[in-house]
């Protein structure tokens, strides 16, 4: 008996030793949390038992991780792509963290992952007919279905004799991504190759130095370099928003250089801890832009929609009309200056999408610029955005400046000079098949309260036009 009771106090103390245990491990925190192409990823410091929440009313998406802790400064991620606006996260309760992802609709991202995970992967997508709907069995990621490539319907109204020759012109292509190590082992340069040269834009997303590679393209595949130095966690390229980007993963900001290879096309950039972050130096990649003066240039301008075509409507009136005056004052402006200017539509009539870019393409046009105001169903979208053609550096030159021109006379946030991927079918009409260079400028939103405030208002109307104007002159680029 009494050999019973030792054992089950044995048993007993045993137990309770174990929970102990269990109890006392560290949850994993939170590391990251990342928006790329569709899909969300919370990378965790290990892994982590977790479940979802879906409520349909809010419009809203949650993911609890039994997890203690948050790695990031930010306490939230603006994404404003699709049908997701932003990422939250919040220790909400002692050993959980929650993630809550506002939708702008009530559909149900598609969990990629099974618990327990260290890596979480949904995917936010507006139709996910082509994806698994419930969680795979297996903890690993399942590899995400890529979207199926738009196909361009062979044009019945257009016939343009220098279009299949543009279109057939090749971006550039990804020929080598390397990491470079000292004596120590140590890396200290990465170096992207490219086949023909390529612009390249820095910006930093948290620890992350994103290089935007405009017209660049890696053969359909995304390239992982796992570098796991103090520094340099990874190098890897990826496509975000149409374009091809190289990511240096560093644990934390660091200054950096970029400079171009002397013994072929491509970029080495380097690093180092010792000197503040402010100090980069990244070089002036050489624009493609006409460097002539801008007097001497013939520019179409193309305000967006009319007629029974209204676009967005706004609470001060409709898009069509906002496209109209900005484009009439933009014209008076250029025209002040010495500049040749067509008007795609000068009046509240109706042109016909595939008729708007054949006007520049007819007038050997310099510059063709769509001028566009924003609207989605979430009041908080705002901000700039500026569409160029994919395949046509001349445009993505063009979409840059005026877009740099726009952000610095409104102020308003920037969301990006993107590739003309947002349409279905590959793209906006006017630039699709528009040998032109070309962009597309959405000015602001119209469901946003202040900026369509601001759209109506005549002054910021005329503000804009002259900031486009100073912009233009900067992308001429000749010398007056
Ligand atoms: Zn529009």
């Amino acid at each position: 008996m009494k050999d019973v009771l030792q054992r089950l106090l044995f048993v007993c103390l045993l137990a309770g030793f174990l929970v102990s245990v269990a109890s006392a491990a560290p949850l994993p925190r939170v590391k990251s949390v990342r928006y790329d192409e569709g899909s969300l990823r919370i990378e965790l410091s290990g892994k982590a038992t977790f479940k979802t929440v879906h409520w349909k009313t809010a419009n809203r998406f949650c993911v609890d991780i039994d997890a203690e802790g948050i790695g990031m400064a930010a306490d939230e991620l603006d994404v404003n792509i699709g049908p997701l606006t932003r990422v939250r996260w919040a220790q909400w309760k002692p050993e959980n963290v929650r993630i809550v992802l506002d939708l702008t609709e009530s559909i149900r991202p598609v969990l990629l992952t099974a618990p327990p995970a260290d890596t979480i992967v949904l995917r936010v997508v507006k139709t996910a007919a082509r994806l698994p709907q419930t969680p795979p069995k297996v903890a690993k990621p399942v590899p995400v279905v890529p979207e199926q490539k738009p196909v361009d319907k062979p044009a019945t109204t257009v016939t343009d004799p220098i279009a299949p020759v543009v279109e057939s012109a090749q971006s550039a292509l990804i020929r080598d991504l390397r990491v470079e190590r000292d004596d120590e082992g140590r890396p200290v340069r990465v170096v992207v190759v490219t086949d023909i040269p390529t612009p390249l834009i820095p910006s930093w997303t948290m620890n992350t130095l994103s290089l935007e590679l405009p017209n660049t393209e890696d053969g359909g595949r995304e390239r992982i370099l796992v570098v796991g130095d103090e520094t340099l966690i990874r190098a890897r390229t990826s496509r975000y928003q149409g374009e091809t980007r190289v990511s240096l993963d560093f644990t934390r900001r660091v200054a950096y250089t970029v400079a171009p290879l002397e013994e072929s096309n491509g970029y080495a950039i380097e690093w180092s801890m010792e000197i503040p972050p402010e100090t980069s130096i990244v070089p002036e990649p050489a624009p493609i832009r006409p460097n002539k003066p801008l007097r001497e240039l013939t520019i179409v301008i193309d305000p967006g929609h009319g007629a029974h075509e209204i676009g967005a409507k706004g609470r001060y009136g409709f898009e069509k009309e906002a496209n109209l005056d900005i484009a009439r004052r933009l014209r008076s402006a250029l025209e002040n200056k010495g500049v040749r200017v067509i008007m795609t539509r000068e009046t509240d009539v109706y042109v016909p999408l595939q008729r708007r870019p054949q006007i520049a393409m007819e007038a050997r046009a310099d510059a063709f610029i769509s001028i566009h105001c924003n609207a989605t169903k979430s009041p908080q979208s705002q901000g700039v955005e500026v569409f160029h053609r994919r395949d046509n550096p001349a445009s993505y030159w063009l979409a840059w400046f005026l877009y740099q021109a726009h952000r610095e006379t409104t102020g308003l946030p920037g969301r990006g000079v993107k590739a003309d991927s947002r349409a279905p079918q590959g793209g906006l009409a006017v630039l699709k098949r528009n040998t032109v260079p070309c962009a597309l400028l959405e000015v602001g939103f119209l469901s946003h309260p202040d900026e369509s405030r601001l759209i109506a208002d005549p002054r910021w109307r005329q503000k804009v036009a002259e900031g486009l104007v100073s912009g233009l002159e900067k992308w001429a680029g000749g010398s007056e």
